[in-house]
C-alpha cells in the first residue's frame, strides 16, 4: 500500500469516528435542500445573508406596549423607506409631527433632513430613515435607559434586515447609542466607525441645525465625506 493509499484510509477512517460520534449525540442526517446549500455557499456574503423582512420585524412589535412611551404615543414610528437601502438615517426618537403621522422625520427637521437626502443626490424613497426609539416621549424628553433596553433590540433587527452600507447616526444620542460611547457628538462627527458589518457616520442632528446654522458647513463636510464612501 502506498503511503498516499495509507492516507485516504486514515482520512475515512476519521470521518466514520466522526459521524458515528455525531449519531451517538442525537444527529440523525443532514439537511441537504438547494436552500441549504445556498445559504451555506453565500456565508459571510452580504448579499447572500439570509434575514428577516421588515414586515416580520413590525409584525412581531405589534401594538408594543413594552415600556411606559406607550401610554402617551398616538402612533408607532416604525420607519421609512426602501428596505434595501444602502443608506439608513437613525435619529433620536420621534417628535410632535412624526407621533401625529406615524412617519420618521416629517416635521420641521425632517424637511431639512429631505434637503441634505436631496443634496447627496438621493431621493427619500431611496434611504432608509428610522429612529433610536419608536415612540415620542412625552414633551420630547430624552428616553430613558429602560426605554432604548426594550427598544433597541427592534432597530438591530432592521439594521440586519436593511444590510445598510452606511448609516449615518443623527445627533448626539443616535450616535453615542450606536456606538455605545458617552464622547460628544462634535468629536464623533465626520468619522466612521464599523457596526453591524456598516460603516457608522456620526453628524449634528437636522434639529441641531436648524438652532445653529453656521454648523451645516460641518454637516456639508460629512455628507462628502459619506456620498464619497458610497461611491458616488
Ligand atoms: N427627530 C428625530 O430624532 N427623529 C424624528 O423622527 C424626528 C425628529
Amino acid at each position: 500500500m502506498t503511503s498516499f493509499e495509507s492516507e485516504i484510509i486514515t482520512t475515512l477512517e476519521d470521518i466514520k469516528t466522526f459521524f458515528r460520534l455525531l449519531a451517538e449525540n442525537g444527529c440523525q442526517g443532514f439537511e441537504c435542500s438547494k436552500e441549504s446549500l445556498d445559504a451555506i455557499k453565500n456565508w459571510g456574503r452580504k448579499e447572500g445573508r439570509v434575514s428577516e423582512t421588515l414586515e416580520v420585524i413590525r409584525t412581531d412589535l405589534g401594538d408594543c406596549r413594552r415600556c411606559r412611551l406607550s401610554e402617551k404615543r398616538k402612533n408607532i414610528v416604525f420607519g421609512a423607506g426602501d428596505p434595501h437601502a444602502r443608506l439608513m438615517f437613525v435619529g433620536e426618537g420621534p417628535g410632535y409631527d412624526e407621533d401625529q403621522m406615524g412617519e420618521p422625520f416629517v416635521g420641521a427637521a425632517g424637511k431639512l433632513l429631505s434637503k441634505i437626502i436631496e443634496a447627496i443626490n438621493h431621493k427619500r424613497e431611496q434611504v432608509y430613515i428610522c429612529n433610536i426609539i419608536k415612540c415620542r416621549p412625552p414633551g420630547n424628553r430624552n428616553p430613558m435607559a429602560d426605554e432604548i433596553d426594550v427598544c433597541f433590540p427592534f432597530l438591530k433587527r432592521q439594521i440586519a434586515s436593511v444590510k445598510p452600507d452606511i448609516i449615518c447616526a443623527l445627533g448626539t444620542f443616535a450616535a453615542q447609542t450606536l456606538l455605545e460611547t458617552k464622547s460628544p457628538i462634535s468629536k464623533l462627527r465626520g468619522c466612521f466607525f464599523d457596526y453591524m458589518g456598516a460603516r457608522v457616520l456620526p453628524t449634528y442632528h437636522p434639529a441641531y441645525l436648524l438652532r445653529n446654522p453656521n454648523k451645516k458647513r460641518d454637516v456639508w463636510e460629512d455628507m462628502k465625506k459619506l456620498m464619497k464612501a458610497m461611491g458616488a
